[in-house]
């Protein structure tokens, strides 16, 4: 597991977004291995933030902190893509993304915070970490969860979106 404890992007502060070779540097980014393997949690957290929801909605201890304020570092031989942590990440800032399906889309879930989630099988756009719009994806799956009442939204993307896919617009 590469370690992310590194001090926080000024470029992110600057912009407001992310770059994903920071991502990378960060050791958010599975290797390519697991990544085929099947789904796996994309952390896009840089604050140190005093949150740590996530170590405590993993059921498979794959996030641990040593404190509060550090950022949370993710075992992804222990993840297992459940989820469970997108629904409840105050930051939004967590993504399940799946290069496992034969062919050429690949599965994304994410938070949507808005109150009118899209429908099973309706088609959305995608956008970037800029807002701006990538291209369509088909959703599979939306479920609101019990504690955090966010909307946790499951999308049949193209493999090409899947790392730069960061939300959804609803074409209504
Ligand atoms: S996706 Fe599931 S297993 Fe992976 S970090 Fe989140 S809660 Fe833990
Ligand atoms: S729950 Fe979300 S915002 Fe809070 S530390 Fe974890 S990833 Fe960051």
């Amino acid at each position: 597991m590469d370690n992310p404890d590194a001090s926080t992007d000024s470029e992110v502060k600057v912009t407001g977004v992310l770059n994903p070779d920071k991502l990378k540097e960060l050791g958010y980014i599975p290797s390519k291995q697991r990544l085929l393997k099947g789904p796996v949690a994309i952390f896009e957290c840089v604050e140190p933030i005093p949150c740590n929801v996530c170590v405590f909605s993993c059921p498979f201890k794959a996030v641990v902190m040593d404190k509060i304020t550090d950022m949370p570092k993710v075992d992804f031989n222990k993840c297992t893509g459940c989820g469970l942590c997108v629904a409840q990440c105050p930051g939004q800032a967590i993504f399940i993304v799946d290069y496992s399906p034969k062919g050429e889309t690949g599965v994304l879930t994410l938070q949507y915070d808005l109150t009118q989630p899209p429908d099973k099988g309706e088609e959305v756009i995608l956008l970037d970490r800029k807002g701006e719009e990538l291209g369509k994806g088909r959703v599979l799956k939306v479920y609101k969860h019990k504690r955090s009442e966010a909307f946790v939204v499951t999308i049949e993307v193209s493999k090409e979106f899947l790392m730069n896919a960061r939300a959804i617009k609803v074409r209504r």
